[in-house]
């Protein structure tokens, strides 16, 4: 009952509040009466005499265009709280009231299909999303959602269609969105062995106006696997321009291909542009050992120490510290052991992508946000506990 109050209570008290409003511009007396059954309402809920919140908001017995906000609203809450068929009676009972204004109603039929949607019942929601689009109705959220409905139904090609209908409906572009669309139809292409179908698909995305840094980094990969390291190196070069933020997916077949052409000058140059930079962890000990296979150890070493200290990182300081363990007299290793083993503890605990949405965190880069589903949310953590 404790959980219910807190997430009844933000809730309930601005849908309250947005509906006096409503009722207090016709009659200023009305606020005051719907503000004390309003109380009353949640005084009974405060004293947790009763178990349901509609047993709790009674006194509006009567639907109007005052009250309809609450029942919105506690419709919502019904769903937070997984209560689909009490959620969707709520919202249905909105769509059905001639009465009510035109808006309320189609706030109303948009929180039916999210009912249908939470509860597993998709043709349902996927037919009241598109009644709404018929009306005209809330329609950048109707097609916002259908989208997400389609997403998570892996059904890229009918989302493609649907975010370019959007665009020429609303003028609203998402840019990036299709490409990643066209992206996830290439990787399921080259699932089944239609790499032909796969590189037309990538040629897509790339036109579909975003940077198409997801699509150069596939094309990179086919290259690479393809043994056609010069293709994968031109590409792996856009996409670090296109988005640098994401060198630690790509530097070690990125090295791998300068090795494979056996072109050490154009290695060589690579490590140049790189020394004269900050870099990611990642670039940092990927250029290490090619530089130790190049020069030897002492160069190498000399390289890492002069990174690691125009970027310290918690990762830098472990592997340096296992370099110190390495060195050790043998009086000192027990001490270093345990220092290195303490940083091992605390990097292993480190995630290395963060979610800029909703905060989730992971060992993997997702390009879209496995818990919240927002697409290039998902970013390397850059500072002393990352990269
Ligand atoms: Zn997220």
């Amino acid at each position: 009952m404790i959980n219910l109050l807190w997430l009844l209570l933000p809730v309930a008290a601005a849908a309250g509040w947005f509906a006096a409003k409503r009722n207090s511009k016709k009659h200023p007396e009305a606020f005051w009466d719907y503000s004390s059954q309003f109380h009353a309402g949640l005084n009974v809920l405060i004293n947790d005499t009763q178990d349901k919140p509609d047993q709790l908001f009674s006194e509006f017995s009567t639907i109007d265009n005052g009250t309809a906000d609450t029942h919105l609203a506690l419709g919502n809450l019904y769903r937070r709280r997984g209560e689909m068929d009490r959620a969707i009676v709520m919202h249905q009972s909105l769509v059905d009231n001639n009465d009510l204004d035109k808006d309320i109603r189609a706030a109303a039929r948009y929180e039916l299909a999210r009912d249908y949607d939470a509860a597993g019942l998709l043709d349902r929601s996927e037919k009241v999303f598109k009644e709404l689009l018929a009306s005209g109705e809330r329609t950048n959220d109707a097609y916002e959602s259908l989208m997400q409905l389609h997403e998570r139904e892996r059904d890229w090609a009918t989302a493609i269609k649907l975010a370019e209908e959007s665009e020429s409906v609303t003028g609203e572009s998402r840019p990036g969105l299709v490409a990643h669309y066209y992206c996830e139809l290439a990787t399921e292409a080259l699932a089944s062995g239609y790499t032909e179908e796969a590189i037309t698909l990538l040629a897509k995305a790339q036109s579909d106006g975003a940077d198409g840094a997801r699509a150069n980094l596939m094309l990179a990969s086919l290259a690479y696997d393809n043994s056609d390291y010069s293709k994968a190196i031109t590409n792996y070069e856009r996409v670090e321009q296109q988005r640098p933020e994401l060198m630690p997916e790509i530097i070690t077949p990125w090295f791998e291909s300068l090795s494979r052409i056996q072109d050490e000058a154009a290695l060589r140059r690579f490590l140049e542009q790189l020394r004269g930079r900050k870099n990611a962890y990642s670039v940092i000990r990927s250029a290490r050992t090619v530089i130790e296979s190049l020069d030897g150890t002492g160069p190498a070493d000399a390289f890492f120490i002069d990174q690691i200290l125009k970027r310290p990182s918690l990762k830098g300081l472990r592997d340096w510290a296992q370099d110190q363990l390495d060195k050790s007299k043998p009086e000192e290793r027990d001490k270093v052991q345990i220092m290195c083993a303490m940083l091992d503890r605390v990097v292993e605990d480190k995630p290395g992508y963060q979610c800029s949405s909703c905060g989730f965190s992971g060992n993997e880069f997702h390009w879209r946000c496995p818990s919240c589903g927002n697409w290039d949310s998902v970013h390397t953590i850059i500072g002393a506990e990352g990269e």
